[in-house]
């Protein structure tokens, strides 16, 4: 899968699929990858082979400082960068991502095991994100003025934050970069980001890619763990904002350390994504949809189509339906093929998880009606799973599994659905499902979720905003919520005396 020069600056290198002991020199700060000395290292592995394709230096606290310091003297520079020509650059950045789409891809898919189609429409998605907030930031540079008090101009300004710090989680590496890189830097932040350990690759490969299109300093990438490397940047005072996408956990450490700098927390944490299927539904429609919202990216999405909650009434049709659509599914190693559909997941560690959770489902009397287990390695892959006969409050349906599984539970009036739809500790998504514009219009106002979608279900765009509510964490990623996020208010107020 992987070709010569796939991977980022790395002292060896093997050609093939398989490489071996291949590393960079030490994380990209300050536009270099500097000659760093690392004696830890972390291996990364390519799930759908078990094979060590790359090793990671495992920064810490230090290279995060170093990092900061190049990040705080480049930002002043980069903040004075006028809009016409700061969008040009991000517009730079997203043609140079496009012309390297295919390496991307490649390494994306190696790295996290996805189908290549999975990893293209990532990448793609990345390049609409430079490419929505290289015009966006020239749309919402000035805003209002005006006399508010008597012989008084009040200015209000859109000013940069200035650092800001990332830390991006394993499910879309290079995707969930973009949605906190894009907007920071089009509001003229400059930025530390930590990738997840587990799949660095793509982050590093972007540094690589447009290093030289931006003022040293502005994007710096440290690799490492979590405690470490994340911690610091929730901790270091000279970073004016945190944004975390990853686990409910993750997210409490971040907020809890971020809060004696009193820095800004920005937070995409889980999801438990419920949908609910009335019984005038178009039930075909509603199947097929699930097969690509329940196990994209082998269900390793936070807002993953994981829950249906079902009327009485159609279930048995329903359940029938999905089925069938979940038999299709062609998973297997992303290299047999464009065909392939499902992937692996990201990890032996991940695997087990999501393994005990089919176990424990089962044993509390869930019925596996497709899948229910593990697929032959190589390779750390789970078969599509529908489970029925889910008991109401069972932890397989209230906790997020991560994994290809979706429960299938039934209500039989709209009040039930909607209580049982948001009971459930997050509040990323949900989707509604019936030919009553009525009905959707009323359940969509009553379902606690940052996103509802009617008779569709993880359908994105740059434009709209994502992010979640109760345990899913705070902040908005994508659209011009996003840069409002990334960026402060300030009001100057001018006494003329007039
Ligand atoms: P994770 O929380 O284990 O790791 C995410 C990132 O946080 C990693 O880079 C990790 O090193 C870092 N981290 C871990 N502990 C930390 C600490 N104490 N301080 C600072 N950083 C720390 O999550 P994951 O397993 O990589 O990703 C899966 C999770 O991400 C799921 O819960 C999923 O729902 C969530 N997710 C949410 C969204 C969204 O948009 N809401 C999108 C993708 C993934």
């Amino acid at each position: 899968l992987l070709r010569e020069g796939d991977l980022p600056p790395a002292r060896h290198y093997i050609d093939g699929a398989f490489i071996d002991g291949a590393f960079v020199d030490g994380p990209f700060v300050d536009g270099a990858f500097p000659d760093a000395r690392h004696e830890q290292f972390t291996d990364i592995v390519d799930p759908c082979t078990e094979e060590v394709i790359a090793r990671v230096p495992e920064g810490g606290a230090a290279d995060v400082d170093r990092a900061v310091r190049a990040a705080l003297a480049a930002q002043e520079q980069w903040a004075r960068v006028v809009p016409s020509d700061r969008s040009a650059l991000l517009h730079r950045i997203a043609d140079r991502l496009a012309e390297h789409k295919d390496v991307l891809v490649r390494l994306e898919t190696a790295n996290a095991g996805k189908p290549l189609a999975v990893a293209r429409d990532d990448v793609d998605g990345t390049i609409d994100t430079f490419r929505f907030m290289a015009g966006a930031l020239r749309a919402t540079t000035s805003m209002a003025a005006g006399e508010y008090a008597a012989g008084h101009l009040s200015v209000i300004l859109r000013e940069p934050l200035g650092v800001v710090g990332v830390v991006t989680p394993w499910n879309y590496p290079l995707m969930m970069a973009a949605w906190k890189l894009a907007p920071s830097l089009a509001a003229g932040n400059s930025v530390v980001i930590k990738p997840s350990e587990q799949t660095p690759l793509t982050t590093l490969k972007f540094a690589e890619l447009v290093g030289d299109l931006l003022p040293p300093g502005v994007v710096n990438v440290v690799t490492g763990l979590g405690p470490t490397v994340g911690h610091r940047l929730a901790e270091h005072p000279d970073i004016a904002l945190v944004a975390l996408t990853g686990s409910v956990g993750s997210g409490r450490a971040v907020a809890r350390t971020a809060a004696d700098t009193l820095k800004r927390v920005h937070l995409e944490l889980g999801g438990k994504a419920p949908v609910v299927i009335f019984e005038d539904a178009d039930l075909k429609a509603a199947a097929a949809s699930l097969r690509t919202a329940g196990y994209w990216n082998s269900g390793q999405e936070c807002g993953a189509g994981c829950r249906v909650l079902v009327h009485a009434g159609v279930a048995d049709r329903f359940v029938a339906e999905l089925v069938r659509e979940v038999g299709e599914i062609v998973v297997g190693d992303p290299r047999a093929g464009e065909e392939v559909e499902m992937g692996s997941l990201v990890s032996k560690a991940h695997y087990d998880r999501v393994l005990a959770h089919l176990e424990r489902a089962v044993a509390k009397g869930a019925r596996a009606v497709a899948g229910g287990g593990a697929l032959d390695g190589p390779g750390w892959f789970v078969a599509p799973t529908v489970l029925t006969d889910v008991p109401e409050g069972a932890e397989i349906a209230r906790e997020e599994v991560f994994g290809p599984v979706v429960t299938v539970e039934t209500f039989t009036d709209e009040d039930e659905a909607v209580r049982r739809a948001n009971d459930v500790p997050f509040g990323l998504a949900a989707s509604v499902w019936t030919e009553s514009a009525r009905r959707s219009h009323r359940v969509a106002g009553r379902l606690d979720f940052g996103t509802v979608w009617v008779n569709a279900h993880l359908t994105l765009a740059n434009e709209v905003p994502w992010g979640g509510f109760k345990g899913s964490g705070y902040g908005r990623d994508l659209s011009l919520y996003a840069l409002d996020d990334y960026s402060r208010t300030k009001h100057v107020m001018h006494h003329h005396g007039r």
